[in-house]
């Protein structure tokens, strides 16, 4: 299997099931209408955050009448070593954690600089949701204070959880996961396999870059010892402590999605006929907990699961 995972600065093309909003992207160029803040939407694992970069490459490239970054020229050079000035990327400095005040102020004062290579600047956030209320006030003066040829890229996998008046002040464009064929299609020409991607793709809930991990960096196996300390638990062979343990070195937030995928196979009835509805509260809780992970930096993994895990256990104990 050939490893398609992009260095930080290669250079990026939209997905094929991202054909029709690029060609919208097109005609905003060419009539001069691209927004300032532009916010793209969508779950991880579809390409949200490659379509924002190759947005963000295809402005600063120096070829005229190129639909892409053309690799080429000075402009792409300097993207692919990491090195262009007019361009940057803003992401929590650890997964998982949150985009601080500090860093979006920073951002602020070099976008308030011309263009050293005189083109466009563009900033691009991701995940959007990471910043907190301080960080979110700060973007704010900027995206109420636009200057020209300069874009701000926002990456939101849960839109709800960006600020209402950023969400205000941007474009909203919603990026559609693609339809089965098309993602199994793409998975099989990436990996050159054909076996392994159906059950990747069902795993990952039909989003394809997240499949293509789960085929690439053997998270399948994590993701299968973590249902099954899920099912431990439910049935009472685990104690919400032993699991919680064991859950210590994982990322929440992505346990958290695979819960959920658990969850929503078991209420649907491919694990069980009749959903309890202690099942429906549980999900709530499982929000909650995500939303928690998403807005503080210093969340007690062993806590959160333990609680979770303790709640998990009397959904079913209530039951029996
Ligand atoms: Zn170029």
């Amino acid at each position: 299997m050939t490893s398609v995972e992009p260095s930080e600065h290669s250079l990026q093309l939209p997905l094929p099931w991202q054909e029709s909003i690029w060609q919208r992207f097109d005609q905003y160029l060419e009539q001069g209408r691209l927004p300032h803040g532009l916010m793209l939407c969508g779950p991880r694992g579809i390409g949200v955050e490659r379509l924002a970069k190759a947005l963000a490459q295809r402005l600063m490239c120096g070829a005229e009448m190129s639909k892409y970054a053309c690799g080429t020229c000075k402009a792409c050079q300097l993207m692919m070593a990491g090195n262009h000035p007019d361009i940057s990327f803003l992401e929590p400095q650890e997964e998982g954690k949150g985009i601080l005040i500090d860093e979006v102020r920073d951002l602020i004062s070099r976008l308030s600089k011309t263009a050293q290579q005189g083109g466009w600047k563009v900033v691009l956030i991701s995940p959007a949701e990471a910043m907190n209320d301080n960080a979110s006030n700060a973007l704010l003066k900027s995206l109420e204070e636009p200057q020209d040829k300069t874009l701000l890229i926002l990456v939101a996998h849960r839109p709800s959880l960006v600020s209402a008046t950023i969400r205000s002040r941007c474009q909203i464009e919603h990026l559609p996961v693609p339809d089965q064929h098309t993602a199994e299609q793409w998975l099989q020409e990436v990996t050159e396999e054909r076996e392994a991607v159906a059950q990747s793709l069902h795993l990952a809930g039909g989003k394809p870059l997240l499949a293509l991990e789960y085929m690439q960096g053997g998270s399948i196996e994590t993701r299968k010892h973590f249902e099954q300390l899920v099912d431990d638990v439910r049935l009472g062979d685990l104690s919400p402590m032993s699991a919680a343990q064991q859950c210590q070195k994982l990322n929440s937030d992505e346990m958290l999605d695979w819960f959920m995928h658990y969850l929503h196979r078991l209420v649907s009835g491919e694990l069980q006929n009749k959903p309890n509805p202690a099942l429906f509260s549980f999900a709530d809780r499982l929000r909650d907990a995500r939303g928690w992970v998403l807005s503080s930096s210093n969340i007690n993994p062993q806590l959160l699961w333990e609680g979770l895990f303790m709640d998990w256990s009397k959904v079913f104990r209530q039951s029996r």
